[in-house]
């Protein structure tokens, strides 16, 4: 009971420390839908090609391009040397599809590390909670278990939080100069959209970084709760022999 306590103060805390909340997911919403930007962004090339050309200055042309417009999330496949651009939200697109380009460039045993331990993490939970609830492992055993988890979700903030905060940090940059240097939009149209995307992730990278907190937290918080189960369990089988 007390680590279940614990993990709930822990996430209020946080939300109220980052002070995250509703108004920065509607801001960031209400940033997003601006009609007349969406129609100014509309003035760029495609997203593949915003990608290539992005690509041909990293010096990363090996990186092979596909648009997939049944996904809402742009993502770079590290095994597959591979960026899949969902259909991204039409006013954040140029940062968006830039921020994958910078992934490719990141370094790939970290990325690879990144990819194989996020699965191992769910299994792992998936197989102590299995174990746990069908009275498998002893109380103390699965304290370790937690304690294990607990340094599985550390590893693996640390890890992603830092491969998103530099790739969302470097894109903004890299958006900006791209868009400085291109002759699509008017001056005045150019300094509206690199304004957008400075606020766009000023809300975004906290916003990312919570969320990735919160779902470490919540793991560790329904492996908690399944050893309370435990306990009870324990203790009604020691009533009832
Ligand atoms: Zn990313």
């Amino acid at each position: 009971m007390i680590i279940i306590l614990s993990i709930l103060i822990t996430m209020l805390l946080l939300t109220i420390g980052l002070n995250v909340g509703i108004k920065d997911f509607k801001k960031l919403r209400g940033i997003v839908e601006d009609e007349k930007l969406t129609e100014t962004i509309k003035k760029f090339p495609c997203n593949t090609e915003i990608c290539k050309q992005t690509l041909k200055k990293l010096n990363k042309e090996d990186v092979k391009v596909e648009e997939d417009n049944s996904s809402k999330t742009s993502v770079y496949l590290v095994f597959k040397n591979k960026i899949v651009i969902g259909k991204a939200n039409v006013i954040t697109r140029i940062q968006t599809v830039i921020h994958e380009c910078i992934h490719s460039t990141q370094d790939k045993r970290l990325l690879k590390f990144n990819v194989i331990f996020a699965n191992i993490n769910n299994l792992y939970l998936l197989i102590i909670s299995i174990l746990s609830l069908f009275n498998k492992i002893s109380y103390s055993t699965a304290t370790i278990c937690l304690w294990v988890l607990a340094l599985m979700q550390l590893t693996l903030y640390a890890v992603r939080s830092f491969l998103e905060t530099d790739a969302m940090t470097r894109a903004e940059f890299m958006a900006q100069d791209y868009i400085e240097k291109t002759d699509y939009v008017t001056k005045e149209e150019k300094d509206k959209i690199i304004q957008t995307y400075k606020d766009v992730n000023k809300v975004g990278i906290k916003s990312y970084n919570y969320v990735l907190l919160m779902k470490a937290l919540i793991r560790l918080l329904i492996y908690a709760i399944i050893m309370n189960f435990m306990v009870n369990l324990l203790w009604l089988n020691r009533k009832n022999p």
